[in-house]
């Protein structure tokens, strides 16, 4: 039966600190530069891949480290801590799920070992569509058998790290929606060796925050028929198979926001002397930053109870979504703490503050959206009527 530990262990205490050094060598200053730019931050990817850490969650047969998701998780929560956006690479933490379920072991051994290692990188995922949206069963780009090939038609958006990435986990339908019972049904997944791939152009858009995220074209685009994972039509279940990881996973991403948000806050609020005291003296100060740090600790309860029941393998949907939903809420009152306490200096560059509260800002909006995240709670925790 899954427990929660209180405190972290001696190795995750350990891992924290590794991840904690690496972090220190970039600072403010270079995500502020990059971002200004709207750039990869190739530089810390690669660090973080050579030590190993986003090989965290890739079996040790496979040449990871096989860690539980909970570490997987500590990784990302102290990337965030320290004021750096792992958004740049947390994908192929739980892309690379999909094709460690659902794969075939000849795709796990030509991949993954490459994976862990970074001599490839898997960090593009291609659901989202102009039209689907959040629904995704409506997605339209379709790939068709021909031979010992696929051919690939359609559009995607706001698949981010395409540009940066070797291969892309693709969703695409191989039966039209017409012919199958169900709509979640006759949607495949493909794992994808896009580099100088004919058929594809990728055309980067400039978002409000740095995320290297684009538009996708597919025009007859061929793919080797062994790119399928798994069976044909089933692509969809074994998307849904890796949602929780990826909440999990995102939600600590969020958990590290807040406490940075809290941090400095706390710092500036202390040091910041107005009218002839530290403005953290004032309740109206004060009080936004504590029930904020409340809010923060509260989510990471729930992310802490949604890994461990990941790492027993018992059901955790539920923990995993409300974990996402809290961490995004947490986050953002955190954030609106921070700069509301920073006064103007809040939106001025150099304290970084801003572009944290821009990139927090996504997880209220992506992977999944928080009204989908309630839809989700509504209908398969409270047994309530389906609401779309
Ligand atoms: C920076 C960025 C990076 C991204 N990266 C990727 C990526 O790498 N790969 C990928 O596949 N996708 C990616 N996405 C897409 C992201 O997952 C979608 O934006 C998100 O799922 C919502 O889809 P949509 O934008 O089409 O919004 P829509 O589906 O059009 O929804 C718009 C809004 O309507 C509301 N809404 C919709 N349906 C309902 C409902 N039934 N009930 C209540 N409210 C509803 C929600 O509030 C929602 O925010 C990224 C998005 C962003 C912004």
């Amino acid at each position: 039966m899954a427990t929660i530990s209180l405190a972290l262990t001696d190795e995750q205490r350990a891992l924290e600190k590794g991840v904690t050094e690496i972090c220190k060598r970039y600072p403010g200053e270079y995500w502020r530069d990059l971002d200004a730019r709207r750039e990869y931050p190739e530089k810390f990817v690669d660090e973080l891949t050579q030590a190993g850490y986003l090989a965290a969650l890739i079996p040790q047969e496979y040449g990871g480290a096989g860690l539980p998701i909970r570490d997987a998780a500590l990784i990302l929560e102290t990337i965030h801590a320290n004021g750096g956006s792992a958004s740049a690479c947390h994908a192929q933490m739980y892309i690379m799920g999909t094709v460690l379920r659902h794969g075939s072991e000849a795709q796990k051994r030509k991949y993954l070992p490459k994976i862990a290692t970074g001599e490839l990188r898997l960090q593009a995922f291609g659901v989202t569509e102009p039209d689907a949206g959040s629904d995704t069963t409506q997605l339209k780009t379709t790939a068709l058998r021909k031979g010992d090939r696929y051919v690939v038609n359609g559009r995607k958006m706001f698949i981010s790290r395409a540009m940066q990435s070797d291969l892309m986990l693709l969703l695409a339908r191989t039966t039209p929606a017409e012919q199958v019972r169900r709509r979640t049904e006759g949607l495949s997944v493909f794992l994808i060796d896009i580099r100088g791939i004919k058929g594809l152009e990728i055309r980067p858009l400039r978002m409000m925050m740095n995320h290297s995220t684009n538009a996708l074209f597919f025009d007859d685009m061929e793919i080797p028929a062994d790119s399928l994972v798994g069976e044909e039509g089933k692509g969809f279940s074994y998307i849904l198979s890796g949602m929780n990881a990826e909440r999990i996973l995102v939600a600590s991403e969020s958990i590290g926001d807040g406490r940075w948000f809290t941090e400095k806050a706390v710092a500036y609020s202390g040091g910041r002397v107005i009218f002839g005291r530290p403005i953290g003296a004032n309740q109206g100060v004060q009080f936004p930053i504590a029930k904020a740090h409340m809010s923060v600790e509260a989510a990471a309860l729930m992310r802490d109870k949604a890994a461990a029941l990941f790492d027993t393998g018992e059901p955790c949907g539920a923990e995993a979504n409300m974990a996402k939903f809290l961490a995004a809420e947490a986050a953002w009152e955190a954030g609106n703490a921070c700069i509301d306490c920073h006064g103007g200096y809040g939106y001025a560059e150099e304290y970084d503050v801003e572009r944290k509260f821009r990139e927090a800002r996504l997880y209220k909006t992506a992977p999944v959206n928080q009204n989908l995240v309630m839809a989700y709670v509504g209908e398969h925790v409270l047994g309530m009527p389906r609401s779309y």
